[in-house]
């Protein structure tokens, strides 16, 4: 069970991904969470930092989804202002919607990897969907609804326990 939210990587921002890094780690597509992973719950945009991150990331070929648990049509606002595919209400942890992306963008799932900032959602639906998962650091958690800052401690506790030191891939 611990193997299944446990991340391949941790990385503090999703801007730590670049082409390069992106490279080494043998991956060519990015399934991406949105809320405190690409923004702040409460903002409607996403930073110039992070759009400027994913415009890399799209002129070096690498395939871009949004996947995210929350509504279609806050979820499709953003991603028409990032020009970006998307899945809204994915039902994560079921990795269910996140393997049909996966196919409906031909993305290869050995190189596609998903990214969030959340264990019980993020990590173990990228790990049950095959992908690699990738953690991020949540940014401004204390902006989220209260049914998922309940999740904030355990997470917390599980990811100082099984940190081997940032970013070493855990297999
Ligand atoms: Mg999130």
């Amino acid at each position: 069970m611990l193997r299944l939210i446990a991340p391949h990587l941790h990385v503090d921002s999703v801007c730590d991904l670049t082409l390069a890094r992106l490279e080494e780690l043998k991956l060519s597509a990015l399934l991406l969470d949105v809320d405190c992973t690409l923004k702040r719950y409460r903002d409607p945009d996403v930073s110039p930092e992070v759009v400027a991150w994913l415009d890399e990331l799209r002129a070096g070929g690498i395939g871009l989804c949004l996947v995210s648990n929350g509504m279609g049509r806050r979820i499709g606002r953003i991603a028409e202002r990032l020009d970006l595919p998307f899945v809204a209400k994915a039902l994560k942890p079921f990795p269910f919607r996140l393997r049909a992306a996966v196919r409906r963008m031909h993305f290869p799932p050995q190189r596609t990897a998903m990214v969030g900032d959340q264990l019980f959602a993020d990590v173990l639906a990228g790990r049950l969907a095959g992908l690699t998962s990738i953690l991020v650091r949540p940014i401004h958690p204390e902006e989220e609804p209260w049914f998922t800052r309940l999740k904030r401690p355990p997470e917390r506790y599980l990811v100082g326990r099984m940190k081997p030191g940032k970013n070493s891939p855990m297999g």
